[in-house]
């Protein structure tokens, strides 16, 4: 029998290996109720039989220490530490030691939160999981919305390639018109001149009304014409700076012929303030006002036709008011559709298209204005066409130029003639984080260059090209500008003439939003480049760092291979001009640093050597390198060339690997 000290928590037992007990001490018997031949294995808390099975099947072959194990003692469980070891072949002596109460209510409590943990991580499992069904269905509503756009746009295009396809039939089929209609109008004054002998009184008669009629043809062939290139939006804007009383005083010209005898209407053009500019298209106001004119002479039998001006904030408001037979509130809309005319006997007696309304209003909004009319039956009517004093178009441009450099961007020098397509590329530019300085002609552009050093230049080679090819061929030739790169877009296909004279990129228009930044992002990065230039020959270094030195690169010299790993590290240059035969390290072991270190790893290096090096060197070489640079045929053209290259080209991998990675 063991005996064992009365105070103690601890006891002792042996257990078989069925996990019966063969001996024990009082102490057991008076904790645990534990008498030989009673099962010790009967003894763990329901759900932990298999825990004290293995511990005890483990203890039969090996020493063990503290391992926590619950047992049930009268009902209650109590929790015990157990150190166990081997006791002859078959048999296991435990040393238990029952742990203080509070121990045990903590370990309760630790199991209760535990186990609420559980519960909670089982509620965020499902509510991940709702989550997970929600954002799948978001998803799916996504990809239907997806869908739907997709269709609406589908949709758009066919509206638009229909109205394309009517603008282009209205306006061949009213070219088909015109010849026959210009043979009409030549034949009939030809007769009416009497050339071919004189007309009796009726045949003058008849020949005149088919004279009138085809000039009344050929008006309305001319409106279709003008309203069919306006809604495809042919119509190239051609904004000029005129003064808007000579304005008025042409248009009085023009209109006057168009007074109907008699005496019933007057024509009062009332003076415009004297100082008036407008910059806009004159022509197409003209056409507009010219228009609103004719149709107020037309429908108005006596009284008179105003023709005023007045401004308002940054818009010039022309009315043109009459005392006609007006306009019923219920025609407002129809009279500005094509052919929309309203019936009544006097519409009926003068002649019309019915399209110089809606064409009117086209050119109005094209002038970035309104047209509007108001009217009363009887009484006159009055229309107003109200546009900006300067045109939209010109006055962002004028923003853009007068828009003072940035000396925290990089510029780039567009010359391009079209406006739109500055404010194009301006955009374009402008996300690449690019400022754009437009220059609307050659000698602008070289104006500018005078003052600034560009990052690049944007070039666009009009039609007639001839000037903006030498001008390429300038830049290039002129040392000042030499390195600038210059892209060169156009319409048509010279690449090989453009390439030719120098030029570093050629597109054809329409250019790629994409390919444009991805290209200046890369010159960008150029332009801050750091180079590193590893050769312990002073002369060598020293002539490298002249053809370099005026470049856009920052500059950094070694004196050795050491020096050089050790610049690489510390300044992390974008490019590595290494020397091939260097005193202190060959330039492989050199190259075996650079690539064993990751911080260096991806920069390219390019060798230079005077060496006549052997195919095995070479293709040695080359594995780790971007180019084999000759000393003897080194030029600053050559070398700059060279590390654009590998500029560009990390430039690229780098995208690439940021695209994988995000
Ligand atoms: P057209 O005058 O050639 O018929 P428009 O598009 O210029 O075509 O005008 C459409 C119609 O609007 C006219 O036929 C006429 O009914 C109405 N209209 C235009 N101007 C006036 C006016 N000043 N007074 C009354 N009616 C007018």
């Amino acid at each position: 029998m063991i005996s064992w000290d009365g105070e103690s928590r601890e006891f002792v037992l042996v257990v078989d290996a069925r996990g019966t007990v063969t001996d024990r001490d009082p102490r057991t018997a008076a904790k645990l109720k534990l008498s030989p031949g009673e099962s010790f294995l009967a003894r763990a808390v329901p759900g932990t039989e298999q825990k004290l099975a293995n511990f005890l099947e483990r203890a039969r072959k090996q020493p063990l220490t503290n391992v926590e194990l619950s047992l049930t003692a009268d009902g209650k469980a109590i929790t015990c530490s157990f150190h166990a070891k081997p006791d002859g072949p078959d048999r296991v002596a435990l040393l238990g030691s029952w742990l203080p109460e509070e121990y045990s209510r903590s370990l309760q409590q630790v199991q209760e939160s535990m186990e609420e943990v559980a519960n909670l991580n089982r509620r965020v499992v499902v509510q991940k999981t709702a989550l997970e069904k929600t954002l799948s269905e978001l998803e799916d509503s996504n990809k239907g919305i997806t869908v739907l756009h997709q269709e609406l746009e589908d949709k758009a295009e066919v509206l638009q390639r229909t109205a394309e396809v009517r603008s282009r039939v209205v306006a061949n089929v009213s070219h088909e018109f015109r010849t026959p209609l210009h043979s009409i109008l030549g034949l009939s004054r030809l007769m009416l001149d009497g050339i071919d002998g004189e007309l009796n009184s009726e045949q003058r008669k008849q020949l005149q009304f088919i004279r009138t009629s085809a000039e009344e043809l050929s008006a309305m062939v001319d409106d279709l014409l003008d309203l069919a290139a306006a809604e495809a939006g042919k119509v190239v804007m051609r904004p000029e700076k005129f003064l808007v009383s000579d304005f008025v005083s042409a248009l009085r010209g023009t209109l006057r012929p168009l007074l109907p005898a008699g005496g019933a209407v007057d024509l009062v053009f009332v003076d415009p303030p004297p100082e008036l500019q407008m910059e806009t298209d004159q022509s197409k106001l003209g056409q507009v006002l010219r228009n609103l004119v004719s149709n107020a002479l037309k429908f108005t039998e006596r009284g008179t036709v105003e023709v005023s001006v007045d401004t308002r904030r940054d818009d010039v408001i022309f009315k043109v008011r009459d005392t006609g037979i007006g306009i019923a509130a219920e025609h407002f809309e129809r009279i500005f559709e094509e052919f929309g005319q309203v019936d009544g006997a006097i519409q009926s007696r003068v002649k019309g298209t019915g399209l110089g309304l809606p064409l009117s209003r086209r050119l109005a909004e094209l002038l970035g204005g309104v047209l509007t009319v108001e009217s009363e039956v009887g009484k006159g009517s009055v229309f107003t066409v109200r546009v900006p004093r300067v045109h939209a178009e010109v006055r962002e441009l004028s923003d853009l130029e007068a828009r003072p450099l940035d000396p925290n961007l990089p510029q780039v020098l567009v010359v391009e003639d079209d406006r739109k397509t500055i404010f194009i590329y301006e955009k374009y530019l402008a996300n690449a984080g690019f400022q754009v300085v437009p220059a609307r002609s050659i000698a602008d552009a070289e104006r500018f260059l005078g003052q600034m050093q560009p990052a690049a230049i944007l070039l666009d080679i009009m039609l007639d090209g001839e000037s903006s090819w030498n001008f390429l061929a300038r830049l290039k030739r002129d040392p000042a500008t030499h390195d600038i790169p210059v892209l060169v877009v156009t319409v048509t296909n010279k690449e090989q003439k453009a390439r030719a004279l120098g030029a570093d990129e050629f597109w054809l228009k329409p250019v790629d939003q994409d390919r444009l930044t991805r290209k200046l992002r890369a010159l960008r990065a150029e332009e801050d480049a750091r180079v590193l230039i590893i050769d312990d020959d002073d002369r060598a270094r020293y002539l490298m760092t002249r053809f370099l030195e005026n470049g856009p690169y920052e500059l950094i010299e070694a004196g050795s291979g050491a020096a050089g790993i050790e610049a690489a590290r510390e300044h992390r240059p974008n490019v590595i001009l290494l020397d091939f035969v260097l005193q202190d390290m060959t330039a492989f072991d050199v190259l075996d640093e650079l690539k064993s270190d990751p911080l260096t790893r991806p920069i390219p290096v390019i060798v230079v050597t005077s060496l006549d090096l052997d195919q095995q060197e070479r293709d040695r070489l080359l594995q780790q390198t971007e180019v084999i640079l000759s000393k003897e045929s080194l030029s600053r053209e050559i070398a700059i060339r060279r590390i654009r290259d590998a500029l560009r080209k990390a430039d690229v991998g780098s995208n690439r690997t940021n695209l994988l990675s995000s």
